[in-house]
């Protein structure tokens, strides 16, 4: 498998839509909390293993260059192939070509979304396409997806039927795309449309909610998602309080017993500042073991108690399905992290899960973010390599350290 270790970054736009903002700066340096956008960018390829950054300038790309240098500050190689502000985007990384490595991620910069650089390698490894974007359902996107990924259509005008994708300007590109190009003065969404007439084009979808500086009223929400937050994910049953006996359901509040280690645990990691979200598999109530009010009523008195502890709750996700609904929210599906992460604009490859289940690690990495396990070694026989916690522990104390450095 291929996993390239080079990216290259369209930096050149006018960002006319950015206006007054972009008058005097180019659009990949909005300040987003006093840090420019396209640092937010860079970090995030670098966590992901990138070693070596593009980025193609045009417009006040002197400012950009001044500010990132060679990269020494941030600890990654930095490149420039810098253009006149007319050419377009295809141009711009024509020009690059040089510099480009036979197989490189390639980003618009003005989207930001979770992602795994291993997850996308695999995906395009699979589909043994020139090109590979993430996408994301959206009712009136661009892009209408086959059933195994392939994009069938592309339309820029977003007119053809049953377009339910949008890309997200993350890519993972062959080299040989410049085989479709007949004239350079192209844009990189023309070429694209080539690529996917030829059966090119591979969309992996995410459920993950993206942000976007493409506009002054999504800035401010892309500013909110990306301050950092103290949120820790958690599951209910086994962590904050003990299990029922195999089969059977928490049912009244009498049966509701704390693990006194873990939850003076929570009151500590309170005082570092954090905040607690519940992600909770419910099936007694798909299984008419529980009524879904009952559960509720115990989670109210639940939530009450640790509050009067100092433990800030800020939701309490619940999913009520039977397993074989096949439901979306139930764990191992990451359904109810996407929908908290959307909710409390946190950043969920950022973020732990804490659970007591092998089945709550899958569900972490499935939503993209780290796990600590509570519980033994010997539980975990069955998760693969990258389903693993970052951390085995008897009880949440012993994790603490490892939560508040993070
Ligand atoms: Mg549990
Ligand atoms: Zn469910």
């Amino acid at each position: 498998m291929i996993i390239p270790e080079q990216a290259a970054i369209f930096c050149g736009g006018l960002g006319t839509r950015m206006h007054p903002v972009t008058h005097k700066i180019p659009k990949p340096m909005v300040p987003i909390n006093g840090t420019p956008f396209l640092e937010y960018l860079i970090c995030q390829l670098k966590e992901n293993g990138i070693k070596e950054i593009i980025l193609m300038t045009g417009y006040l790309g002197e400012q950009i260059r001044e500010y990132f240098g060679d990269g020494e500050k941030l600890n990654i190689k930095i490149q420039y192939s810098h253009g006149p502000v007319e050419w377009e985007t295809g141009r711009r990384l024509f020009e690059a070509k040089d510099l480009l490595s036979d197989h490189f991620l390639l980003f618009y910069s003005d989207n930001f979304v979770p992602f795994s650089l291993k997850k996308l390698a695999q995906f395009y490894d699979e589909q043994k396409k020139l090109l590979c974007f993430i996408v994301k359902a959206k009712t009136t996107g661009n892009i209408r997806l086959g059933e195994n990924g392939a994009v069938e259509i592309y339309d820029k005008t977003r007119t053809a039927e049953n377009l339910s994708f949008v890309e997200l300007g993350y890519m993972l590109v062959d080299k040989c795309i410049f085989q479709y190009y007949k004239d350079k003065d192209i844009s990189f969404s023309d070429v694209i449309a080539k690529l996917v007439l030829d059966g090119q084009v591979a969309g992996l979808v995410t459920n993950d909610s993206y942000y976007s500086i493409s506009d002054s009223e999504r800035w401010k929400l892309a500013e909110k998602y990306l301050s950092p937050k103290k949120i820790l994910l958690i599951d209910r049953d086994g962590v904050i309080n003990k299990k029922a006996s195999r089969g059977e359901y928490i049912d009244s509040w009498d049966k509701f017993v704390f693990i006194q280690e873990n939850l003076q645990a929570m009151k500590t990691l309170s005082e570092y500042g954090f905040s607690f979200i519940i992600i909770s598999n419910q099936a007694g109530i798909g299984r008419n073991m529980v009524s879904e009010k009952m559960v509720e009523s115990i989670n109210e008195q639940m939530k009450k108690t640790l509050e009067n502890e100092g433990i800030k709750i800020l939701n309490i996700y619940v999913c009520p399905h039977h397993w074989e609904d096949n439901c979306f929210c139930r764990k191992p599906n990451p359904g109810l992290f996407f929908q908290a992460s959307r909710e409390w604009f946190f950043r969920i490859d950022k973020t732990f899960f804490i659970g007591d289940d092998p089945r709550d690690c899958q569900a972490a990495y499935n939503a993209g973010c780290r796990s600590i396990f509570l519980g033994k070694e010997n539980d975990l026989n069955n998760l693969s390599p990258e389903e693993r916690p970052l951390g085995v522990f008897k009880y949440l104390d012993e994790a603490v350290s490892v939560l508040v450095e993070q």
